[in-house]
């Protein structure tokens, strides 16, 4: 048998390729005790990092390539919830054991969404774990100065807008712990989960037109609470606009409210726009090829209303995943 991958052959096997040409901005990537980064004037770079920890975001028998997708993909997401184009990313991988099938598997997950991102591996860490895999990923993009859209810019009078289908994570993630065989129909709910597609063209177009934004990570009530609190409004949804799949709208009401409403792992963008600009909002998503609904509208209240189809108040409760709350 092969003697084990040391850890920098392990580095140069499966994270170092060379930096695509005409990328100027990525002076120096993968291989020194630095990356150089080389913004233009006129631009700022949006940065974040999200951790995923085997058994709290992942199951042990994941499919790596699946892994390697979402760990990247997550943060993509906080990109397009800035309206940033993605540039470069950093790489922390713990592992307790050198698996090069499962490494193979990763990167390649990892580097084929990067490259539809035209996202740079510019550098890393690579260390043993004790217990389980534990992935943290820093991703660095740019915006134009000024033109981040933050969580703070909603306005009362503004739509409150939703990209895609909500739930169907959760509802996948529910399926996978029931551990049956998924439907047919339900397999799409399954790939939401594994495959998560951050919704950077989205999140570039509404640049300029609209006032907040976030990404869906924890549910919808909770991370429109983000907004909330940022702005200092309140907002009302409409239970029925809450645009959800025909999957979803299957199972009982109370399994889609549950995971349209508090859910995680969507990664859709929930954002404001004026009300006067809904035409504009409705060509971004169509450029972006992104459907998006309008699910109610930012309010004085100071704060977040769920109302039925028939204008009544819905609980709100169940609001988000919290790490470190039951
Ligand atoms: P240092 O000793 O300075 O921490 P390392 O020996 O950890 O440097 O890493 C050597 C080079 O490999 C650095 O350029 C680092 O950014 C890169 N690197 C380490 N691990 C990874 C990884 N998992 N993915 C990408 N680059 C990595
Ligand atoms: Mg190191």
């Amino acid at each position: 048998m092969a003697a084990p991958l040391g850890e920098f052959d392990l580095i140069a096997r499966y994270f170092t390729r060379p930096v695509p040409a005409g990328r100027g901005d990525i002076a120096l990537a993968v291989g020194d005790d630095c990356a150089l980064l080389d913004p233009s004037p006129g631009e700022q770079w949006a940065v974040s990092t999200d951790t995923l920890v085997e058994s709290v975001h992942f199951l042990p028998s994941v499919d790596p390539a699946a892994l390697g997708h979402k760990a990247l993909a997550v943060n993509l997401s906080d990109l397009a919830a800035c309206g940033a184009e993605p540039r470069c990313f950093f790489l922390a991988l713990a592992l307790p054991k050198v698996d090069e099938a499962v490494l193979e598997a990763f990167s390649g997950g990892m580097f084929a969404l990067a490259d539809a991102h035209r996202c740079v591996l510019a550098g890393g860490d690579t260390t043993r774990s004790a217990q389980g895999v534990v992935i943290t990923v820093t991703v660095m993009g740019r915006v134009p100065r000024g033109q981040a859209l933050l969580r703070s810019g909603a306005q009362p009078g503004d739509d409150v807008w939703v990209s895609g289908m909500l739930g169907d994570a959760a509802f996948g993630l529910a399926l996978r712990q029931g551990g049956a065989p998924v439907p047919a129909d339900a397999r799409a709910a399954v790939e939401r989960l594994e495959r998560p597609q951050p919704q950077i063209g989205l999140g570039v177009a509404l640049r300029g037109v609209a006032t907040a934004a976030i990404d869906v990570s924890d549910g919808l009530l909770g991370d429109l609470g983000h907004i909330l609190e940022r702005s200092a409004v309140g907002a009302r949804v409409e239970w029925n606009r809450v645009p959800r799949s025909d999957a979803l709208r299957r199972q009982a009401e109370a399994d889609q409210r549950r995971f349209a409403l508090a859910g995680g792992d969507d990664y859709e963008l929930l954002f404001t726009a004026p009300a006067g600009r809904r035409g504009e909002v409705e060509r971004a998503a169509a450029g972006a090829g992104m459907a998006v609904t309008c699910i109610g509208a930012v309010t004085t209240t100071g704060r977040l209303e769920l109302v039925d189809a028939d204008g009544r108040a819905m609980d709100t409760a169940p609001r988000a995943f919290d790490h470190f709350r039951p």
